[in-house]
């Protein structure tokens, strides 16, 4: 018998102690916000991504009746994908808000956002740096990989 571990290397921060560029991003994903339109879950997500071109993009949960809704992290990766499709993706900031309140500790992105966001970084073969805002802290993460190790993958 042999062992494998998966180790998963979270830096916890406070707004305070981050550089301008990720304090723009953490910003612009409370921004987002403004933009989801969740009246069953009552759960507001928003996600702000920087492309290595330097554009930003902004996205959040759209929900509907048939609960066949999309989470903010892949209705920003998808805006990524269909307008400047090949530009890497180099960080990603993801918060969330649910009764008058930002979630603490942050929230991680859902399994299938974790799926989409890994094809992206794979496709581009470069780390999407990931940035999890809560109410206080926020956790920054160096890759989608390192939130799903043993992904699934046809190749
Ligand atoms: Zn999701």
């Amino acid at each position: 018998m042999t062992e494998k571990n998966f180790v998963t290397k979270i830096q916890i921060y406070s707004y305070n102690e981050l550089n301008d560029e990720d304090k723009n991003l953490v910003d612009l994903a409370k921004e987002a916000i403004k933009g989801s339109y969740a009246p069953y879950s009552n759960f507001n997500v928003g996600a702000a991504l920087l492309l290595n071109n330097g554009v930003t993009i902004k996205g959040a949960n759209q929900e509907n009746a048939a609960f066949a809704g999309t989470c903010g992290e892949r209705s920003a990766c998808y805006n990524a994908g269909a307008n400047y499709p090949g530009v890497p993706i180099k960080k990603i900031a993801i918060t969330s808000f649910t009764r008058g309140s930002f979630v603490e500790p942050p929230t991680a992105p859902c399994g299938v956002c974790r799926q989409a966001l890994l094809e992206f970084e794979t496709q581009a073969n470069q780390p999407i740096e990931v940035i999890l805002v809560g109410r206080e802290k926020i956790y920054k993460l160096e890759s989608i990989k390192s939130l799903l190790p043993l992904a699934f993958s046809e190749f």
